[in-house]
């Protein structure tokens, strides 16, 4: 079962003009892509402008993901808002997709947008996920354990300091 077939925009349905889509998003769409993810909540809106041969995708994405701090795993609150524009061409070519413009056989009867919704939200995302990147401090308990730990570990050893902010991949 496909479980972002809710994210099929079946265009072929649509008249030319302007066409206003809502998606509400919850952890099963991070799922689907086994992303770690959670959702606070996050509200997607689509204005999907057709005309005969080009579709403009205007994405406005408004909301707050869950996460633990990177360095002393509190729970905290990650804000995504921003506006990204999609061009999808019709064509028969098989051309290579760009950044901001993919292009959709003309037999085609429908485009998934789930993927360009997750990875806007990525780009959307901070870099460092941390509790001072959200305008809060760290547990002062646990950083200052994290602290104690390295200062034993080092002792008449000679590691360099480790960077342990290096694994924000999955
Ligand atoms: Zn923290």
């Amino acid at each position: 079962m496909n479980l972002l077939r809710e994210y099929d925009v079946e265009f072929v349905k649509l008249k030319d003009g302007l066409h206003s889509f809502e998606f509400n998003l919850e952890d099963s769409f991070f799922k689907a892509f086994n992303s770690s993810l959670l959702v606070d909540h996050i509200k997607v809106h689509l204005d999907f402008l057709k005309s005969p041969s080009m579709f403009t995708l205007t994405f406005r994405i408004d909301g707050d993901l869950k996460s633990e701090c990177d360095r002393c795993l509190n729970d905290i609150t990650l804000p995504v808002h921003g506006q990204y524009v999609l061009l999808v061409k019709v064509t028969e070519q098989e051309l290579e997709d760009q950044d901001d413009l993919i292009y959709i056989n003309s037999a085609a009867h429908k485009i998934n947008v789930s993927q360009p919704i997750f990875d806007y939200i990525h780009l959307l995302l901070p870099i460092k996920k941390t509790c001072t990147d959200v305008g809060l401090k760290c547990n002062p308990e646990i950083t200052g354990k994290i602290t104690m730990l390295i200062d034993v570990d080092t002792v008449g050893d000679d590691i360099p300091d480790r960077d342990t902010d290096d694994d924000e991949e999955e």
